[in-house]
């Protein structure tokens, strides 16, 4: 280790004495040039992002513990606001509140037994363009199904609790109910094993094609 200069040696001695007034003087500092600060975070972020995102996961990593500690207070000061914010973005958008909710559900099916692979909401839409944005069971499309108070949602071709994956390889849009609505392709086929992907007639599937290609 190298040895401490004694010069540093002594402004340390001259900070271990006065450290009350020294944090004391920096505290109103930065009170006093908060905006300044943000102002400068904010240029270094932008000017050199890989770096201040690597300085960022390192500081995270050493004061993993405050970090939490500092996340759980705030979340507990401000409980009552974050519920409000997330209960009037519910409210805004109720078909991807319950899409997400029936992925957190299979992700957590998923997850107890083990099963292999993941997908996102992007790709499971894109997966609904491919077939025109129609149940695979009954053939309705997306418009009619919203008027019937139920939604396209996600099914495990072999369900996972006979041993199928969680990927999107093994994924169908099938029609559920939401609230209000009653019945759905996906409560009926419930954990039987069919791929409608397959199934659809040339007529069908000719349609399928006009629509992806509008
Ligand atoms: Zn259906």
């Amino acid at each position: 280790m190298r040895k401490p200069s004694k010069r540093r040696e002594e402004s340390r001695q001259y900070y271990l004495k006065n450290r009350e007034k020294i944090q004391a003087r920096q505290l109103g500092y930065d009170k006093k040039h908060r905006q300044e600060k943000r102002d400068r975070e904010e240029r270094r972020r932008k000017s050199h992002p890989i770096r201040h995102a690597r300085l960022k996961r390192a500081s995270y990593l050493r004061n993993r513990e405050k970090h939490l500690a500092t996340c759980k207070r705030y979340n507990q000061k401000h409980r009552l606001k974050k519920s409000k914010i997330s209960r009037e973005w519910r409210r805004l958008h109720p078909i991807k509140t319950k899409a997400l909710a029936i992925k957190s559900k299979h992700m957590y099916r998923a997850r107890l037994r083990n099963a292999f692979g993941s997908f996102t909401y992007q790709e499971f839409r894109s997966l609904c363009k491919r077939f025109g944005y129609r149940c695979l069971c009954c053939k309705k499309a997306e418009a009619q199904l919203v008027r019937m108070r139920r939604m396209l949602v996600p099914d495990h071709v072999k369900p996972i609790s006979r041993g199928g994956s969680n990927s999107i390889d093994n994924i169908q849009p099938l029609c559920h109910a939401v609230s209000g609505g009653r019945g759905g392709c996906n409560n009926r086929k419930h954990a039987s094993e069919v791929d409608y992907r397959g199934k659809i007639s040339s007529a069908h599937s000719f349609r399928i094609r006009r629509c992806s290609a509008k």
